[in-house]
């Protein structure tokens, strides 16, 4: 396939078009959506993750198994690869080393590198004039005391590398206590951030694209609720062309042009009761609470994502209904399949449209993400009714 070199004002745009082979640094759930959306669009897909049969391998032309760590894989990887994306932020920096050298990987090491670590997060954050939630870098238990008098409590405290579904966090509600969370936390050997609690009204995520030539694209907020620290519902309304909707894409885009985002940047914020907005974290990629996009807008967080990446102009996204996703994890399983097997479906309230999104996991371990529906209704409140209700979930 032959791929089309064009100058622009910014830089030079190295188009991959259909046709072409997108490689996917990591074989999980995230990469096997955007290669059923790019293998649409006629693109072709290699993957490399250790698991064999993984769920992106599954759907890909083929897949390298082998380590993130293993450079003689990440060369194989490289030389099958038109251009390469990566679906997760822990890329090794010696890996994505030779990933830039011996193929394009428009997304570059140095927003892994930021959002690989919280503290760098924030500043970049405020450095492109975002607010976070005041913080301190805390290494010793007495900078830990020291924190908390000056932020008040309740604060959080948490790993400045490594955490996920709110894990490598904790939540101090007193002065007392401090050296539990310190010690359980990893004290003096990793690196630790103390936030003040943010006492929100809502959490929103917003899912903004930048292609190569700078044009940015911001999908609507979705409001998420978690459920011990793992996204449980992401709610998108048609009414949120409101002034908050448009402050938090607007930041959204800002975060993007100030951190040269090439690709997806999902920017997860709390509202604030007095409206504010302050930025929580960066994910550098497409986002569970972006998933809504593949069936209730006029483009998908994963097609985007492929359009950025391959040079391609980035489409208008557009809210066609109003939506609820819905995480299906591990302990889900089950009870699903027994409501599917059931006839569960003829029985949906009227008006709802059921969307089943599975991942290709063999084995539904609890606090697994197995899945996600989307449920596309113009009553939302009804939708969390039915889910409440309904037996999945309980
Ligand atoms: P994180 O891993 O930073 O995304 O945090 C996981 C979840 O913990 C968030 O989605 C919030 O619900 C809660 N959380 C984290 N940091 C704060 C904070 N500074 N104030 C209030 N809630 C927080």
């Amino acid at each position: 396939m032959e791929n089309v070199d064009r100058i622009t004002s910014e830089k030079r745009i190295q188009t991959v078009l259909p046709g072409g082979t997108i490689g996917v640094l990591g074989g999980g759930q995230l990469g096997r959506m955007m290669a059923l959306a790019g293998r649409v669009m006629g693109y072709r897909f290699v993957t490399l993750d250790p698991t064999p049969d993984s769920p992106c391998g599954q759907v890909c032309d083929k897949q390298v198994v082998a380590g993130y760590g293993d450079e003689a894989a990440a060369r194989e990887f490289a030389a099958l690869s038109d251009v390469i994306t990566y679906e997760f932020e822990n890329v090794n920096a010696q890996v994505a080393a030779v990933l830039e050298r011996e193929s394009k990987v428009p997304q570059g090491s140095e927003l892994l590198r930021t959002t690989q670590h919280r503290l760098r997060e924030k500043r970049a954050l405020e450095a492109a004039g975002a607010m976070v939630a005041p913080y301190r870098s805390v290494a010793t238990l007495s900078e830990l005391r020291e924190g908390v008098q000056q932020l008040g409590t309740p604060c959080v405290l948490k790993t400045a590398t490594g955490g996920y579904d709110g894990k490598g966090q904790a939540v101090l509600r007193s002065a007392t206590d401090l050296s539990d969370a310190f010690t359980s936390l990893g004290a003096g050997s990793v690196e630790l951030v103390l936030e003040q609690f943010v006492d929100f009204e809502r959490e929103i995520s917003v899912v903004a694209a930048r292609g190569m030539d700078g044009q940015v694209r911001t999908f609507p907020p979705a409001e998420n609720v978690h459920v011990r620290g793992i996204l449980h519902t992401s709610t998108v309304r048609l009414a949120e062309e409101s002034e908050l909707s448009l402050r938090a894409q607007r930041l959204a885009g800002t975060i993007a042009e100030a951190l040269h985002v090439v690709g997806l940047i999902a920017v997860e914020m709390f509202v604030a009761r007095d409206g504010t907005l302050y930025v929580n974290e960066l994910a550098p990629r497409p986002h569970n609470s972006g998933h809504y996009t593949m069936d209730a807008c006029s483009v998908s967080q994963f097609e985007q994502h492929l359009r950025a990446v391959c040079g391609l102009p980035l489409a208008e996204p557009r809210l066609l209904s109003p939506v609820v996703m819905v995480n299906v994890l591990g302990e889900h399983m089950e009870p699903l399949m027994q409501w599917l097997s059931s006839g569960g479906e003829r029985r949906l309230p009227e008006g709802m449209n059921f969307k089943l999104h599975l991942y290709g996991k063999a084995e539904a371990k609890p606090g697994r993400k197995m899945g996600h529906i989307n449920l596309l209704t113009d009553d939302v409140g009804r939708a969390h009714e039915w889910i409440a209700a309904c037996g999945i979930w309980s």
